[in-house]
């Protein structure tokens, strides 16, 4: 422990974000760094527990309690504590291929799980992770470490998000020759063109594309395995794959008037705005733009979010955010205790800069889209929507039940559909004859991530269907320990 008395002595204290007013006005990332002073202070809080289960990441009730990737959170706080920051760094890449990703985006379920939390505000460990790495990359500490004798066994890797990226990255290190594939012009997968740019500068990605490039890994995009190279190709031309295609179908909302034009999926708006952003800082125009309009953003989850943070930067007139879901509690429910994932109201970054820029949240809780009309022209104009409650219906399972009189219309011109992923495409699947699990997601165990076919391997949100950064990873260096093993008869990652 760095300081046994600093969980007593010391407050949290995070970095101040940029000022939502000022923030909205460009696309750089908003989150700001604090001295080393303040960081060791904010290390020194850490209590390292008996039972650390900040880092023992599991799932409880469906949510990660803990790290799921086990980060050595209590070692890399004393070290900040103590000023060792270059071993806080070899620490923290012991367990995380991409801490300057998670460091950045992760909701950290690590803090929900945190001891100091159960009477006291959490370890700021999320922001701790970020400021080592931040700190590393600018100090030159990180450095492309190759491996020092090939194998001679080919892998192929099917997709380049933080799955693909881990497991690329794990293989390679065992000596194997990576190549892989992405269907976009850009590397990173969601990490690239879902997330946008204010929350995870993409040059932050590059940065490690191109890390990782030095070290051997072969990235070949613009190429969709299954169409412009045949799907058998991963098993005639390679040792081994692993599919890591993410959870890209989109759940759509089939009532009158969704035909109409200014209705997109949140894919389609989040990923055109930042290729525009990056190819041209938007100057060519390849993208749908909210300016002027009134916005309405159907889902209350991260990519809805990101919506609402996109749209407020370019401009757009008013913002309603609708979720179908009831509005959480300000503290921990009964049946929501430590250490679980904590589900508390809390306003996210694109909420906060709604509220500072027209005034209020802009998310409506138990409301629920009847139907969309638009003009002679075709265009949208108006969302009808009715009030719900959640009630249990025959069968014991809560089903929305619609409130009389709660009906209300709001003008809109741009509806964005952020509802939430139905697993992987199956294009590869069918060609392969893989099989499938009953959500249609890639059928493999966690911690085995093989397929019904031998030498295919599946992992990140295509195999456990859609998550978070911090599982990706966590399934990415698993499937590449079993890749291993299978291709070398044992192995030595972890
Ligand atoms: C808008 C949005 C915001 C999010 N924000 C957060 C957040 O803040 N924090 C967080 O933890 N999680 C967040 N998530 C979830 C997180 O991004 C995903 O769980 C994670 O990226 C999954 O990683 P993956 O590698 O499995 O798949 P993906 O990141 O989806 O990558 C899959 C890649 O495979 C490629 N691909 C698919 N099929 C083929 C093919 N046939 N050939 C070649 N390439 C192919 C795709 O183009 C894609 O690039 C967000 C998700 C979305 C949609
Ligand atoms: S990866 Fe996420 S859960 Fe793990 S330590 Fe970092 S912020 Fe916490």
């Amino acid at each position: 422990m760095g300081k046994p008395t600093g969980f007593m002595e010391f407050t949290r204290q995070l970095p101040t974000d940029r000022d939502p007013t000022q923030r909205i006005k460009d696309w750089n990332e908003f989150h700001d760094h604090m001295p080393e002073k303040d960081l060791a202070d904010q290390g020194a809080r850490c209590m390292d527990c008996g039972v650390p289960f900040c880092h023992t990441g599991t799932l409880i009730n469906g949510m990660a309690a803990g790290c799921p990737i086990n980060n050595l959170i209590p070692e890399w706080n004393e070290l900040v504590y103590r000023g060792h920051w270059r071993e806080a760094l070899d620490r923290l890449h012991k367990t995380n291929n991409f801490p300057e990703f998670t460091g950045r985006v992760c909701p950290a379920p690590c803090e929900g799980s945190c001891v100091l939390g159960i009477n006291d505000p959490p370890v700021t460990i999320k922001n701790i992770e970020v400021s080592i790495i931040d700190r590393s990359f600018e100090e030159g500490w990180v450095q492309p470490n190759p491996p020092n004798q090939r194998t001679g066994k080919k892998v192929a890797v099917v997709g380049s998000g933080p799955a693909g990226l881990a497991c690329a990255a794990q293989l390679n290190h065992a000596g194997h020759t990576v190549t892989v594939y992405e269907r976009h012009d850009r590397i990173g997968g969601l990490l690239m063109y879902g997330i946008p740019n204010m929350k995870l500068d993409k040059r932050v990605v590059q940065r490690r594309v191109d890390l990782m490039t030095e070290e051997g890994v072969q990235f070949i995009a613009n190429t969709a395995v299954g169409q412009d190279l045949p799907a058998t190709s991963l098993v005639n031309d390679f040792d081994a794959s692993v599919l890591c295609t993410g959870a890209t179908k989109p759940r759509d909302l089939p009532i009158e008037g969704r035909d109409l034009n200014g209705i997109h999926f949140a894919m389609k708006f989040l990923h055109a705005n930042t290729k525009s952003l990056l190819d041209s800082k938007h100057a060519n125009g390849q993208y749908i733009n909210a300016q002027g309009k009134d916005v309405i953003v159907i889902g209350g989850g991260d990519t809805g979010t990101d919506c609402v943070g996109t749209s407020i930067r370019q401009g757009c007139r008013s913002l309603v955010q609708l979720e179908i879901l009831p509005k959480p509690p300000d503290e921990r429910s009964p049946d929501n205790p430590w250490p679980q994932w904590p589900k508390v109201y809390g306003l996210d970054y694109g909420q906060e800069e709604i509220a500072a820029a027209f005034g209020s949240d802009p998310r409506q809780y138990c409301i629920m889209t009847k139907k969309f009309v638009g003009d002679e022209a075709g265009q949208l104009q108006e969302l009808h929507t009715v009030l719900i409650e959640w009630v249990k219906d025959d069968t014991g399972r809560f089903a929305p039940k619609e409130l009389p009189g709660t009906e209300k219309v709001y003008p809109a011109q741009l509806v964005l559909l952020a509802m939430g992923f139905l697993g992987p495409e199956q294009v590869i699947s069918e060609k392969l004859g893989m099989e499938t699990d009953e959500r249609s997601n890639f059928k493999a165990e966690h911690g085995q991530h093989t397929t019904s076919l031998p030498g295919i391997f599946a992992a990140g949100d295509c195999r456990r269907g859609q998550s978070l950064v911090v599982w990706a990873i966590n399934e990415g260096r698993l499937a590449a320990r079993e890749c291993d093993r299978y291709l070398m008869g044992s192995t030595t990652l972890p």
